[in-house]
């Protein structure tokens, strides 16, 4: 098959001014932490140095929260729902005046190709904001009462895998609610929350209604420890999510969960092998795998196994890995050291499990964190790279005969975020989805969001719905 060369398409970083240092954003002021202590963001893919950032300590989470309870009582919760609209719908436009500059940054900062962050995060940041602030003037018809109650402050701790579509999952609902919060963004990818609190300034919003403190693991866990948060959300490792559940548990704090999937994406004989390709394609090496629903676990049909694996291969060998910022580019950086450490980790286990390791031919940038997009097959459902969620661009490719046997496989695991089914047959996608034990399954299609659809797991990926009518539960007193 012929391989077109592309020219290089950089999308120009001009459109940032980043600045040299960073303070935390609290009360509706950018200033230093109080200890002064800082940290380096780095660019994944170069690993050069973007910006300083401030570290909070207990004494700024605390005047960070402070903040948020004054805003709650004195203006935000008292606000009629037709006015907090109004910020919620400025909040959104100015995302999508300032699109292009956010989307580089989101980039520099993640790792991840432009293409993913200008077509997918953007807009649907800017889709949360315009979908919330919809809801703040019709809570009394979201079946939760006739005057649904906000729950007060609420403190809230991403990942850096989509770090402003996470903050837009948990400040959007939070603040159509009526409440108000402090958010820590994941240490490595801090700024375009801080680009975020500037929007905040920007759009008028009231002090203290929006407080954005960044720093590492410590703070996160200063910050949903703290006796004057009323709820607490997290997003990341299912780790973390478990020591949160026990800090919480003899608390009045309602929490809610999203943490980690190992999701199966399960593909008939009778499906389109070309469009079933690019749905693996898209559900495993979108974002470098990164993504907490990704399609690790690909369960195909024994029967097409040969056509689906060769098709798979050809489609893997003509992905670009390279420059986040060229807008050609489909797989970038790793966004960390530490991520890539794992992600290799787990992939030699794999190979001294047994299983057989493939990539296709694809040259690493020598300076930044990288990793092939890989295949492993071969793989039995005991093998760690089946259990363990790798949270990188690594398929592991199973097999099964029956539909009860895909079912069986697909829910023979820990988590229960996600999952794909393949196949022409509309009464199989309806027998398959009504048996899998996971919050979401997509039907003939992949990793596709809305911020009218609640998104949430089953067993160890959480508790709690982010998203659509639902996801409005977790901020309301109900
Ligand atoms: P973590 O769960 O450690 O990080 C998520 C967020 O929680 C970050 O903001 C982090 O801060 C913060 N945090 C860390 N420790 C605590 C704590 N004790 N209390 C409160 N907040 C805390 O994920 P990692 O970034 O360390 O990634 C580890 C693994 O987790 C990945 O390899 C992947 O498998 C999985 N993961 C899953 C995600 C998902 O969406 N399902 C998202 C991210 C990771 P900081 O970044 O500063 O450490």
């Amino acid at each position: 098959m012929p391989k077109f060369e592309y020219a290089p398409a950089p999308e120009s970083r001009s459109i940032v001014s980043l600045r040299e240092s960073y303070g935390l954003f609290i009360n509706g002021e950018f200033g230093p932490g109080v200890d002064g202590r800082a940290f380096k963001t780095i660019s994944p893919a170069t690993e050069e140095v973007l910006a300083e950032v401030t570290e909070a300590g207990p004494a700024d989470v605390d005047r960070a929260v402070t903040a948020a309870r004054k805003a709650y009582e004195h203006s935000w919760s008292a606000m009629p729902g037709r006015e907090r609209a109004k910020y919620l719908f400025r909040i959104a436009r100015i995302i999508q005046e300032r699109a292009r500059e956010l989307a580089v940054l989101e980039s520099l900062d993640n790792g991840k190709p432009i293409r993913e962050s200008r077509d997918v995060d953007i807009p649907l940041v800017a889709a949360h904001f315009f979908y919330h602030a919809g809801w703040a003037d019709k809570l009394e018809y979201a079946g939760y009462g006739p005057a649904p109650r906000p729950l007060g402050v609420a403190g809230q701790v991403i990942p850096w895998n989509f770090p402003l579509l996470m903050l837009a999952w948990k400040i959007a609902p939070a603040l159509a609610c009526g409440n108000t919060v402090v958010l820590k963004p994941a240490e490595t990818t801090p700024l375009t929350a801080l680009a975020f609190a500037e929007i905040c300034q920007q759009a008028d919003l009231p002090p203290g209604v929006v407080n954005i403190v960044t720093g590492a693991g410590e703070t996160g866990r200063t910050l949903v420890e703290h006796p004057g948060i009323d709820k607490v959300a997290f997003t990341g490792s299912t780790e973390v999510g478990k020591q949160i559940a026990r800090a919480c548990a003899p608390t009045r704090k309602k929490v809610t969960l999203e943490l980690g999937g190992k999701a199966a994406n399960v593909v008939f004989e009778d499906a389109p092998v070309d469009q079933a390709v690019e749905g693996i394609v898209n559900g495993i090496f979108f974002n470098q795998g990164h993504v907490c629903c990704a399609g690790s676990r690909l369960l195909v049909q024994e029967s097409v196994y040969s056509d689906v694996l060769a098709s798979l291969r050809r489609r893997l060998a003509t992905l670009r890995l390279g420059d986040p910022l060229d807008k050609n580019t489909d797989v970038g950086a790793i966004n960390s050291a530490a991520q890539l450490a794992k992600i290799r980790e787990l992939s030699e286990v794999g190979e001294a499990e047994g299983a057989q390791r493939w990539s296709p031919p694809c040259e690493l940038p020598v300076k930044g964190f990288w990793f092939p997009p890989t295949i492993f097959t071969g793989v039995s459902q005991a093998h760690r790279i089946a259990r363990e969620e790798i949270f990188g661009p690594v398929l592991s490719v199973l097999t099964f005969r029956t539909p009860a046997e895909a079912v069986e496989k697909a829910n023979n695991t820990p988590y229960g975020l996600s999952a794909g089914v393949w196949t022409e047959k509309g009464s199989l996608i309806l027998w398959m989805a009504s048996r899998l034990r996971a919050g979401v399954v997509w039907a003939n299609t992949f990793n596709k969001f809305d911020p009218t659809s609640p998104f949430g797991g089953y067993k160890e990926s959480g508790y709690g719905r982010e998203g659509g009518r639902h996801g409005l539960e977790a901020y309301l007193d109900v």
